[in-house]
Order: C-alpha cells, then sequence, then structure tokens
C-alpha cells in the first residue's frame, strides 16, 4: 500500500509519500501562496513520487479553513469563507482526485492532527479527545467515542468567546469576524499585534503569557465542561514557550476549582493537557490515516 497525505495549512502545505511514521518516502515543504503555485507544486510532488513508487492507493487531505465536510454538497473538498487572500472557494479534493486519479480523503487541518495523534501519537487509546493548536491562528479538533467531530459543519473551537477585564488588556483583538474571540485574543497573530513583536520574541517573565494562559484555559474550561475529553493536546508555535503550558495547566485548575473530580484534572493534570508527541508531522501523517480510511 501506498499514501499520499497533505497538510494543507495557512502557511505551509507539507506533503508526504508513505503509510505511516517510520515509513515516510518522501516530504516536501512549500509555502502557502497562491493557489495555483501551491497545488501546482503539491500536484508535481505527487507525480514525481508515483513515477518513483508506483501509484498511490488513496490520499489524505487535512486543510485550514473553513472548509465544506458534507459529501452531498457540490463543494465537499473545498475551502470556503477563509479570509486568506486568493484561497476562499477553493477546490482542494477536486484537484488532486482529477490530478491524480485517486480517491480522495477530506478533513480539516486539525482534525486530521487529531487523528495523527490518536493513532500515532500523545492519544494513542483513548476515544474522545481534543487536539487544540495555538499558532497563526487557533483551531480545535476532537475525537468523540472515537469519531472525528464533525456535526453541523465542523468545530471552530478556536473562535469561541472568553471573558476579558477591558482595564488589564483594552486590545481589540485580530479576529476579522469576531474582534476579541479567542483566536482575536490569544492567537499569535493577536499576540504579535498587541505586543508590537512576535510572541516567541517575549520574555518568559512578561505578562503577555499570564494573559495567554489565562484566555486559553478559559476556552479550556469550555471545553472540559462541553466535551469531557480524556486528553487535551495543545500544539501550534504559540506553544512552543516552554512556560506556556504549566501556566495553562495552572490556571485551568484554578478556574474549575475542582468542580469536576476526576484524577486527571487534579493531581494528574501534568498528564492530562499534554504537548503533541508527533511534532510538526501529526497533520501530514493525521491524513495518511485519513487516506487509509477511503483505500478501495
Ligand atoms: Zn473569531
Amino acid at each position: 500500500m501506498m499514501l499520499g497525505g497533505i497538510e494543507a495549512g495557512g502557511t505551509k502545505f507539507v506533503c508526504v509519500v508513505g503509510t505511516g511514521p517510520d515509513d515516510i518516502r518522501a516530504e516536501l515543504r512549500v509555502p502557502t501562496t497562491s493557489p495555483r503555485e501551491t497545488l501546482a507544486a503539491a500536484l508535481q510532488f505527487f507525480h514525481a513520487q508515483q513515477a518513483v513508487h508506483g501509484p498511490l492507493d488513496a490520499l489524505g487531505i487535512g486543510s485550514f479553513g473553513p472548509v465544506d465536510l458534507h459529501p452531498a454538497s457540490e463543494r465537499f473538498g473545498y475551502i470556503t469563507s477563509t479570509p486568506k487572500p486568493g484561497w476562499a472557494n477553493t477546490d482542494l479534493a477536486g484537484v488532486f482526485r482529477r490530478g491524480l486519479g485517486v480517491p480522495v480523503a477530506f478533513d480539516t487541518d486539525v482534525n486530521a492532527a487529531a487523528l495523527g495523534e490518536w493513532r500515532y501519537g500523545a492519544a494513542r487509546g483513548l476515544d474522545t479527545f481534543l487536539y487544540l493548536t495555538v499558532g497563526t491562528g487557533i483551531g480545535g479538533g476532537a475525537l468523540v467515542d472515537g469519531r472525528v467531530l464533525h456535526g453541523l459543519v465542523h468545530p471552530e473551537m478556536g473562535h469561541v468567546r472568553v471573558a476579558r477585564d477591558h482595564r488589564v488588556d483594552p486590545f481589540a483583538g485580530a479576529c476579522p469576524f469576531h474582534g476579541d474571540c479567542l483566536e482575536g485574543l490569544a492567537s499569535g497573530t493577536a499576540m504579535a499585534a498587541r505586543w508590537g513583536r512576535p510572541a516567541h520574541e517575549l520574555p518568559t517573565a512578561h505578562p503577555a503569557w499570564t494573559l495567554e494562559a489565562h484566555y486559553l484555559a478559559q476556552a479550556l474550561q469550555g471545553f472540559v465542561c462541553t466535551l469531557s475529553p480524556q486528553r487535551i493536546v495543545m500544539g501550534g508555535g504559540v506553544m512552543d514557550q516552554p512556560q506556556l503550558l504549566p501556566r495553562v495547566r495552572h490556571e485551568l485548575q484554578t478556574l474549575l476549582h475542582g468542580y469536576i473530580q476526576a484524577p486527571e484534572l487534579l493531581r494528574e493534570i501534568d498528564a492530562y493537557v499534554v504537548p503533541p508527541t508527533l511534532g510538526r508531522r501529526a497533520g501530514a501523517l493525521g491524513a495518511l490515516v485519513l487516506a487509509e480510511r477511503v483505500v478501495v
């Protein structure tokens, strides 16, 4: 069996050929510029790999969004209303299905990353958990009772509301749709806009991190209370700052205030809110898991 996987991110596309983490035959990272340029580069990569390894059995795509996931929809496999210039109403699944002549599985980038962590990483053996990425934007994917959560459209966990004190944080918010939703207040984009420099340049003792942990923990409280996840995996560039995760755990415990009597939320919190173990490959490996599901 030979599978293809694409993590279609807002800043780069990661394309892989193989069957899993121990069998990646080739990998391409290409910046997300225009659909024409980026999709052509990805197609060219898969054509070249097929010439070497033989035809792919299927391709999985985990894409930034919002996306259309309804198989019966005319726009299934499209990126829909994204604010990213040039990418609204872009057909992804169809381009690769026609271009490569293989079955294509399609989901959100964060659902794909969740699947990758579930099969190979930090969420192995669980049936209900959450994967949250905090980077340029904020997004969440989830498995609930063993199934990837889609529902009406798909979750948009970055766009929940969080409470804030305007005296402490007068920043208007960076989300083009909602202003001060979670993504508007706590994404890497929001941090850079509020503090005048990128998150990774802010010192450990900077008040930015207290505020960041507070916003993220509020959102986690909401997700813990609604989804009841068995674990929360937090990835993305902003989470690369090692001081942030312990603060998020502590703040989550403070906010929950002992209300939910599960050991995971009390003395086992360090094993409950965890970093991904697949690092930057979670999305692409999850895309391979998606692909496996449509092999005919
Ligand atoms: Zn928003």
